[in-house]
């Protein structure tokens, strides 16, 4: 049987991971979480005072950031030079940090290597901004999950009180409309629907009816395809 990969693609908050992470269950597939790939780098930057706006300074430092992913019981483990950050790199902070940064061609490079060679000679699902339209442009099935922007604020914020964090409704609107623009007006790789991705707005649905939704996509797909 032929491999076969699932790309998820949509802006801040559209609820990709939650979904990929419950199909990979589901279809006993390996999960690959890029933003947090971009999150890592970002935080690598503000605990080393690098500034984010030179891009040879970023440039340079990869070169010592040696990053590292595990999958313990099924979920990814980021490592950055041996230190555990799966928990540090899911602030606000970092998110913005991690969108300034993936506008470098030198991280999108990096990370993209990453990226592949983690999904080579695996049933994948790997989700972020990017993954139809040029991480994995073969993909067998491409989803562009979207959700209007007050669901996605209403969302986020609901992620934040759930983890016991102060949040101010607004604020997060305005740093999600900002990271929306930051990533679909970037030169390298920008958030776009890939032309040949199946688009689900997941505005009035909940997270059951997107995975049975994307399911529907899969099993059409994967039928077609013969896999
Ligand atoms: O999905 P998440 O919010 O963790 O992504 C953090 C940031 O990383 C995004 O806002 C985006 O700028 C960047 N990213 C990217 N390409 C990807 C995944 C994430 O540019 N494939």
């Amino acid at each position: 049987m032929k491999n076969y990969s699932i790309a998820i693609d949509g802006p801040a908050g559209s609820g990709k991971s939650t979904v990929a992470k419950q199909i990979a269950k589901k279809l006993n597939l390996l999960y690959i979480d890029t933003g947090a790939m971009y999150r890592a780098v970002g935080l690598y930057c503000l605990k080393n005072n690098i500034d984010i706006d030179k891009e040879e300074k970023i440039a340079f430092a990869l070169k010592n950031m040696n990053m590292s992913i595990e999958l313990l019981e099924g979920i990814q483990n980021i490592y950055l030079n041996g230190e555990n950050v799966t928990e540090k790199i899911r602030t606000q902070e970092v998110g913005k940090a991690a969108s300034d940064v993936a506008v470098i061609l030198a991280v999108r490079q990096k990370l993209v290597q990453i990226q592949r060679d983690l999904a080579k000679g695996h049933n994948v699902i790997m989700d972020g901004r990017d993954i139809g339209t040029n991480v994995l442009p073969d993909a067998s099935v491409k989803i562009y999950l979207n959700a209007n922007i007050e669901e996605r604020t209403k969302r986020r914020c609901n992620e934040l009180k759930t983890l016991g964090k102060q949040y101010d409704k607004e604020q997060i609107k305005k740093e999600i409309i900002q990271r929306d623009e930051n990533d679909k007006n970037r030169k390298y790789n920008p958030l776009k629907k890939a032309e040949d991705a199946f688009e689900i707005d997941s505005s009035c649905m909940n997270i059951e009816q997107v995975i049975e939704a994307i399911l529907n996509v899969v099993k059409q797909k994967i039928n077609d395809l013969g896999v």
